[in-house]
């Protein structure tokens, strides 16, 4: 054995300690730590020929890279939406490393079963009926991917022909009926072969970004001499956290033939509050859904789910049959329904954080995020130099200068607050824009207080 290693081996219980310590040390101030840090990136250097050990290369990790690091875990990291790791995710995100189950098969332990119990927790988070078969993927990007393959399988159950055995190209042109759709849905559709022109936008209600349902139907109508196609809905838009009418689109359904795949990435929680859950009501209809866990889960990177009806169809496409694997049976192994063969237990954060904490303390941080979100919007709203650009629904608040808001403004502006809190860009309606997505448990309304003094002092000084 290398010496380093087997100096690593006999130190590990020491070793793990210190890795231990160092992390309480980062998790005890991450959240007065700058959240968007002005240290310069590392230049590139060499691979080093013979290692220095677990100890030396946590130092170096220390010292180069982490005053470089962003404060994401933190509770003033307000951009994308990017969740932390709750106490409990974290330890389960350990176990996984630990343990390093491969959980693709069920020829050598209990790994995937742990998962579809986990599986089933999250369909009663989100309050889904067991008709709806789940599988762990990386990011809602794979799962809205994964969806829309089983869409696409479908696609080819109603024209007679199957995509996963003969290619896309046997489907002829597809049509892809949304409003404010995800950026990952055309990246979805080019990966499936589908092609990115297939998503045929479709105009959303006055002012909103929620579809409206009559333009939808009247779609619906004009397409009909093409045969089935599919809708994406969406519950969470990014930039307003707005929804489609779900039920509404659902009934769609009795007069046209689409298989309705909900991106509900983050706005899947809204089921965890009474106040909320009225916006994704209708979710359970869906024949797939996603839902991002490392965003209001709170589990650390990658995890997501898809839920799906038709998992027989989920296996059409990803069986991945070979001697040395199990049969595909009717309780098909993992590796016959995901993207990936081989895949970490990444349930198990989900699991620790829902054991630990159960549906009430979930539901807590899912209202304490639009608690903060509402009081960040109503700052905004009261201070003349800033303009809200939509009401603020769930956990999203996004915004403007009233006078002059140009890209180059809001920069300046973010870049001074870059300290105290991070915000990310977009445009919506041709008017460039700031976002604040609350979605980290930490987050609480003191830090909401001083982010939006601090705003309010970042733009005075424009
Ligand atoms: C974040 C998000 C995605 C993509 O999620 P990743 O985890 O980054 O792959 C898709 N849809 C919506 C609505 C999102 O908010």
């Amino acid at each position: 054995m290398h010496p380093r290693l087997a100096e690593d081996r006999d130190g590990l219980p020491h070793l793990l300690d210190a890795v231990q310590q160092h992390a309480s040390h980062l998790l005890g101030q991450v959240a007065e730590r700058d959240v968007v840090p002005a240290a310069p990136i590392p230049e590139p250097d060499a691979l080093p020929a013979q290692g220095a050990g677990t100890r030396a290369a946590l130092e170096e990790f220390a010292a180069r890279w982490e005053p470089a690091f962003s404060a994401s875990a933190g509770p003033r990291y307000l951009g994308f939406v990017t969740g932390g790791a709750t106490p409990a995710a974290l330890a389960g995100d350990w176990m996984t490393a630990t343990w390093d189950q491969n959980a693709f098969s069920s020829l050598d332990g209990a790994g995937q079963h742990l998962e579809r119990q986990t599986i089933a927790w999250l369909r009663s988070l989100f309050s889904l009926s067991d008709r709806h078969h789940g599988t762990f993927v990386s990011g809602a990007t794979m799962s809205n991917t994964v969806g829309l393959a089983v869409a696409r399988e479908w696609l080819g159950e109603q024209r007679g022909v199957s995509p996963a055995e003969s290619g896309a190209g046997v489907l002829g042109p597809v049509r892809v009926l949304s409003g404010a759709a995800h950026s990952s849905v055309p990246k979805a559709l080019s990966v499936l072969g589908l092609g990115r022109r297939a998503l045929t936008p479709v105009r959303s209600l006055p002012g909103r970004e929620a579809i409206d349902v009559s333009a939808l139907e009247q779609a619906l109508r004009e397409g009909e001499a093409d045969g089935a196609c599919i809708v994406v809905a969406n519950a969470g838009t990014v930039n307003t956290a707005d929804f489609d009418d779900l039920r509404a689109i659902a009934a769609l359904r009795e007069r046209y033939a689409f298989w309705l795949h909900v991106d509900a990435a983050f706005g899947a929680f809204a089921a965890l509050s009474p106040d909320h859950a009225h916006w994704v009501d209708g979710l359970d209809l869906a024949d797939s859904i996603c839902v991002d866990l490392h965003k209001w889960l709170n589990v650390p990177y990658d995890s997501a789910v898809q839920f799906t009806r038709r998992p027989d169809l989920q296996t059409s496409v990803f069986q991945n049959a070979a001697a040395y694997l199990g049969p595909l049976g009717d309780t098909p192994d993992m590796a016959h329904l995901t993207p990936e063969n081989s895949r970490r237990l990444r349930a198990l954060a989900a699991w620790f954080t829902l054991r630990a904490y159960g549906r009430d303390g979930h539901r807590e941080i899912t209202e304490r995020c639009t608690t903060c979100a509402r009081a960040l919007g109503d700052a905004i709203d009261s201070t003349p130099s800033l303009r809200l650009l939509a009401p603020v629904r769930l956990n999203v608040v996004c915004f403007t200068l009233a006078d002059n808001p140009t890209a180059q403004r809001l920069t300046a502006l973010t870049g001074q607050l870059a300290d105290e809190v991070f915000l990310t860009p977009t445009v919506l309606d041709g008017v460039p824009a700031l976002r604040a997505a609350f979605s980290n448990w930490q987050t609480t309304e003191t830090d909401t207080r001083r982010i939006a003094a601090a705003l309010q002092a970042a733009v005075h000084k424009l």
